[in-house]
Order: C-alpha cells, then sequence, then structure tokens
C-alpha cells in the first residue's frame, strides 16, 4: 500500500525515490488540470519535487511551485488549484520523505481519492500529454505572504514576549514573521530551515523540547512556541518553561472555538468533555485526517488532536499550526496568562502500557477482549475498542507497526485498578 494514515511516507532515496515520485506526477496529473506544489526544507525535497513535476507536466497538468512553504500555507494555497501537492514527511526524523496531496478545501485526498492514485501507478494507466499539451511551470513568491495575510486579518493584535521554536522545519518561513506582525515581541529558535535537523527531532512532544522550557523562562517571555516540520502542528510551553499537555490545549481551544461541537480522536482525554459540557464532542480514529473528514460531515466548530494537530474549519480544514499559534497569543493577550488557564482545568490520572503479542495473534485476541469489555460498559470500536465505564474509559487498541496490544486507561478516580482489570483481560486473551 502506497498510502498512509498520513500520505506516502517512507526512507528518502530508498522507499520514497524519483521513480515513485514521478508515477505520483503522472496519475495525480491524469486526474487534474492543475496543481500547486510545495516542499518542508528536508534534504530529499528539491528531488521529489522534481520528479513530481516531471510527472504532472509529462500528464498535461500544469504546475506552480511556491518553493519551500509550511503544509498549511501548501493547502491554503490549493485554494486557487484543483489541488495541492506538498512534499514532506512531516514530524518523521530527517531521513524520511513523503507526498501529501491535497483538495482545494484543505483538506487532504480521503481513502478513495487516494485508492484511486494508487490503482493509476499500479496499472500505468496515466494518461500521456501530446507535445502540444505538455504541461508548463509557473513560480510565485506571494503564497507566504498570502497565508500571513489571512491570519493577520482574522486574530488581533499582540504585544507578549514569545519565543517560537521552529525545530529548523518550515515554520521558519512564517511563524515568527505572523507574530512579529501581529506586534510581538519575538525571539527565534532554531528558526532557520535545516534539513538535516540540526537541532532536535522535528516531532513537537516535550522532551524534544528542553531548550524552548529553559529558553521561555530566561528571557521572561509569555510563552514558548513549538513546531513540527511541516508546521501543521503546534505545542506550547506556558510562562513558568511548563510543556502544556495536548489535551490542556485542546480543551482551551475547544471552550473558544466550539460553540455546539468539537472533534477529537478516540484517545482524547475525558477532561476536554467535562469542561466542554453541553457541546457535542464527537470522538474519530486516531490521526488528523480523520478528524477532518469527521469535522467536514459533522459541520462541526473545531478538531482537534493532543498530538498537536488544531483544525479551524473556518480557516481551512488542514490543520494550521501558524493560525493555532497566532490565536494562542490573541487568547493570552485577551484573557491572562497561559500558566493559569491550564491550572483553571481539572487533571485526570492517565496510563499508558502495552501488552506484547505477535502480528499473527493480534486479531483472534482482540476478539475474545471485546467479549470481555463489553461486559463492563458501552463499547465504541471506531479504533480499537473503548469501554466507557461512567467514571473513566479504557481503550484496548492492537499497534499498527509494532507488535503490542496498547492499552489507555483514564479516569476521574480509581484509575490504577480500571488498567489492571483491562491488562488482565487482555493478558487472559493471549
Ligand atoms: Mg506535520
Amino acid at each position: 500500500m502506497l498510502f498512509g494514515s498520513s500520505g506516502i511516507r517512507g526512507l528518502a532515496n530508498r522507499e520514497i525515490t524519483p521513480q515513485l515520485a514521478l508515477n505520483v506526477g503522472l496519475a495525480v496529473g491524469s486526474q487534474h488540470e492543475s496543481a500547486v506544489i510545495g516542499r518542508d526544507p528536508r534534504t530529499s525535497g528539491e528531488m521529489i519535487e522534481h520528479a513530481i513535476i516531471s510527472g504532472l507536466l509529462s500528464a498535461g497538468c500544469s504546475v506552480t511551485r511556491v518553493g519551500m512553504v509550511a503544509t498549511p500555507t501548501l493547502a491554503f494555497a490549493a485554494r486557487d488549484y484543483d489541488c495541492g501537492v506538498m512534499v514532506t514527511a512531516s514530524h518523521n526524523p530527517p531521513e524520511y520523505g513523503g507526498i501529501k496531496l491535497w483538495n482545494r478545501d484543505g483538506m487532504a485526498f480521503d481513502t478513495k481519492q487516494q485508492d484511486e492514485i494508487e490503482s493509476i501507478i499500479k496499472k500505468g494507466s496515466w494518461k500521456i500529454a501530446e507535445w502540444n499539451s505538455i504541461g508548463r511551470v509557473n513560480e510565485t513568491s506571494c503564497a507566504v505572504e498570502e497565508h500571513a495575510e489571512m491570519i493577520i486579518g482574522k486574530v488581533g493584535s499582540g504585544s507578549l514576549k514569545v519565543v517560537v521554536d521552529c525545530g529548523c522545519g518550515a515554520a521558519s518561513t512564517i511563524t515568527p514573521y505572523v507574530l512579529r506582525r501581529m506586534g510581538c515581541n519575538v525571539i527565534t529558535l532554531n528558526s532557520q530551515p535545516d534539513g538535516f535537523f540540526p537541532a532536535r527531532n522535528p516531532e513537537p512532544v516535550e522532551k524534544n523540547l528542553e531548550l524552548l522550557k529553559k529558553a521561555t523562562v530566561a528571557f521572561g517571555a509569555e510563552l514558548g512556541i513549538a513546531h513540527d516540520g511541516d508546521a501543521d502542528r503546534m505545542m506550547a510551553v506556558d510562562g513558568l518553561g511548563r510543556f502544556v499537555e495536548g489535551d490542556k490545549l485542546l480543551a482551551i481551544f475547544g471552550l473558544r472555538e466550539a460553540k455546539k461541537s468539537i472533534v477529537v480522536p478516540v484517545d482524547t482525554s475525558i477532561m476536554v468533555d467535562d469542561v466542554l459540557k453541553g457541546r457535542k464532542v464527537y470522538r474519530t480514529r486516531v490521526g488528523d485526517v480523520y478528524v477532518a473528514e469527521e469535522l467536514k460531515k459533522r459541520n462541526a466548530d473545531f478538531g482537534g488532536e493532543p498530538s498537536g494537530s488544531w483544525i479551524f474549519p473556518g480557516i481551512s480544514l488542514c490543520p494550521d499550526g501558524i493560525y493555532a499559534a497566532a490565536r494562542l497569543v490573541e487568547i493570552v493577550e485577551k484573557e491572562g496568562k497561559l500558566d493559569t488557564l491550564v491550572d483553571e482545568l481539572p487533571s485526570y490520572p492517565m496510563i499508558r502500557g502495552s501488552v506484547p503479542c505477535s502480528n499473527d495473534k493480534k486479531e483472534n485476541a482482540m476478539r475474545k477482549i471485546g467479549v470481555e469489555l463489553r461486559k463492563m460498559g458501552d463499547v465504541s470500536s471506531i479504533d480499537g475498542i473503548r469501554v466507557d465505564t461512567g467514571n473513566g474509559w479504557i481503550l484496548v487498541r492492537p499497534s499498527g507497526t509494532e507488535p503490542k496490544i496498547r492499552i489507555t486507561a483514564e479516569a476521574r478516580e480509581g484509575v490504577d485498578e480500571l488498567y489492571a482489570k483491562g491488562e488482565h483481560i487482555v493478558k487472559e486473551a493471549l
């Protein structure tokens, strides 16, 4: 299978080769008349971009290049074309490469569209244009400015001191600029794009953000902002140098964005449900694409993942880490310190663990586990099996990549017992 849950991704020049990229370009170009293409700063970016462009042109599709940009910038630019193509491996380590395809409304290609592309590649049934209808290439340098203008037009002005850690990724081209234009005093960290990602791993998880935590305190800043490699994700550090958990950030945005409804993945804390009482909380499979699809289907007000993907449907269906950063600054500017906003939210203990299980035994085990879990409460099988016990929940999910069954439990009280019960059920089923 070519497409995973986040587009096409793999080791650069081993799995993600120019040959593969050429075929993707041919297939996409067979179905679209125009495409806009961008890339993150990875070392493989230009190689893959050129191969895709060749394929698009050969199929008769016209191409506009926007250069090195953040994924949300590319997805926003796609509104003026038939589709968007982003060369990125998001938060993966530097040796990875990838390709993600976008619709005009900022929604990533869905499963059906991905299957069509895959089928054309498999059959080699792409279009080959006649000599006089081969596509042409345009270049524009306006994409970043247009995206920035849109964001600045939506948020108020700011005056906070903010440390921005772009992780040497694509955010370097836009986030510090947007926040400065808002009026903030911006101190940049790792904001020179570099495909070797020398400063830190591109994933914005706490263990990769020690420098940001220290810098936020040392400079006396009100908050710190961190992005992944292509800036569709954003995470934050408060003025005390504390990493803000994704569930807390989700509640902070949800409280202000979701008038009636919100979409979150199945493993989101029930703190979010408690805080957003009165609003409908829809749960989906883990993955920002699933959150975006459900958001569109339900016409919900906001969608987010604790991993740092925030979707504001009034802007785009693509998670936008830059807009999220600007919006967070606006919230802190108007409502007070980020640490206070975080501390106002309740915290429930959550335990994440796993039990080893070989891949061939997973299916059978999950069937037995399902029978037992159904005895404990209301069950949902959107992604693995999740039981709502009234006071908490337990999620049992086979790992997609490792020989493990993962167990997550959260409860307002008694989480240890709940987790132990889940672990017992899983072990009994093996
Ligand atoms: Mg990303």
